[in-house]
């Protein structure tokens, strides 16, 4: 029985729960420095027709893009690239997107970029699958689990860990809606090569790197959080904890770095595969939604406020995620990330928009240990967003 499954955990006892573990991540995961080359034979079996997905510029510009074609040119699979995907995805593009694949017959979509391009991508492979769905259905539960084609995750930020997750997070701009969709659509290979990253700006490393940060303190702060999938976020906050000194500084990132820095990510990745995220990107959603904020900052400005309400329930929690990342309070913990991160400004009005949604949020806030009442949702809000 999957540890995800509500109605099971409900009707069991926490001692029982304790013991009804599993790790699933079905991936088939690759980090190395030229992997797209090096695995190459792994990425020609997936299908025979591919369709790319991509953002509009950055695939191209950090080679991401260029070194699947040669391999899909030198394996003589034919492919068509759209390179539409923009920021936090929407319904629309992914329906255009499908729409496009099925045209061109394609049998297993590539995605290449940051999560959004990866969610994107995963979106519409259920959509192709599934000739009967509207792109503007993706968020309603369907009555059964639905098929999708293969997906391969080439990332190129470090910060989603979406190619080790089953989650795709798309907004439908129609109903006002930033939120995953309920379709657990892993993908069937994720090429990792930190190389990428040689193009990206410092600020969009701390971006995404704060995301994996989160994903890690999210996914221990949590109920499903047991002794078998801590070992991903345990490993991996160690590592974001001896990056962090490089993140803080103002000196450019060595190359030497690039692996470290998406390695972390990927780890993050399959710690929210096993327990979701919680809070802190429950809240982020309606601030990215409103005021187009990036989504790895999104998450962090609310992240020292949710440490804070945990360390009251699950102290040693707490304690434990502060040692690995060599930190010796919650007040260095938020210290950092205002250093990261800085502070974010909003209306009283929308903040007292954002936190009646969130005392409502029963996804997120059945996630966290020993539950949250709306004064904790409130005292997050207040520690996490300055009035304008
Ligand atoms: P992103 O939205 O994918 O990309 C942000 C920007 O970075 C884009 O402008 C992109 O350019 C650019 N970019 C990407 N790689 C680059 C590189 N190597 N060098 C230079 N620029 C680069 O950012 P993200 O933070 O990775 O993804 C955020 C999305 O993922 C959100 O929608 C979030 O909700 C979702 N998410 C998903 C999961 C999951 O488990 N599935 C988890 C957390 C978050 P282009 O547009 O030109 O490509
Ligand atoms: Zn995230």
């Amino acid at each position: 029985m999957y540890i995800q499954d509500k109605t099971y955990l409900a009707l069991i006892s926490r001692e029982e729960k304790d013991l009804s573990m599993r790790f699933y991540v079905p991936t088939d995961i690759y980090v190395e420095k030229d992997c797209v080359k090096n695995h190459a034979q792994n990425l020609l079996a997936i299908g025979k027709h591919a369709f790319i997905m991509t953002g509009k510029t950055s695939a191209k510009k950090n080679g991401s893009l260029n070194d699947v074609i040669a391999v899909l040119d030198a394996g003589h699979v034919p492919y068509q690239v759209f390179d539409q995907v923009e920021e936090n995805p929407s319904t629309d593009t992914v329906g255009n997107a499908a729409q496009q694949a099925r045209e061109f017959g394609a049998d297993y979509i590539i995605g290449i970029g940051g999560g959004s391009a990866i969610d994107a991508a995963k979106a519409a492979a259920l959509l192709l699958a599934n000739p009967n769905v509207l792109a503007d259905n993706l968020h309603k539960a369907p009555e059964k689990p639905l098929n999708h084609v293969p997906v391969v995750a080439v990332p190129t930020t470090c910060g989603t860990g979406s190619e080790a997750t089953p989650v795709a997070i798309i907004t439908n701009h129609k109903i006002h809606l930033k939120k995953s969709i309920p379709h657990r659509i892993f993908p069937a290979l994720a090429l990792v090569d930190g190389k990428y990253l040689a193009s990206a700006k410092k600020t969009l490393i701390i971006n995404t790197a704060v995301d994996a940060l989160s994903h890690m303190v999210e996914s221990i702060l949590n109920i499903y959080s047991n002794a078998f999938n801590r070992m991903c976020p345990e490993y991996g906050l160690k590592l974001w904890g001896e990056l962090k000194d490089v993140l803080l500084s103002d000196a450019p990132i060595d190359e030497s770095l690039y692996e470290k820095l998406m390695l972390t990510s990927t780890i993050a990745g399959m710690s929210i595969a096993h327990t979701s995220t919680t809070v802190p990107h429950g809240m982020s959603y309606d601030l990215t939604l409103n005021q187009g904020t990036p989504h790895g900052p999104a998450v962090g400005y609310f992240l020292a406020g949710y440490v804070d309400v945990c360390e009251k329930k699950v102290p040693e929690d707490v304690k434990r995620i502060l040692t690995l990342l060599g930190l010796k309070s919650t007040a260095d913990f938020s210290e950092m990330l205002d250093k990261l991160i800085g502070k974010c400004k909003v209306s009283r009005e929308m903040r007292d928009q954002f936190a009646a949604a969130m005392k409502v949020n029963r996804s997120k806030l059945d996630l966290v240990p020993g539950g949250m009442t709306p004064e904790e949702v409130d005292s997050i809000y207040e520690k996490s967003l300055t009035l304008e």
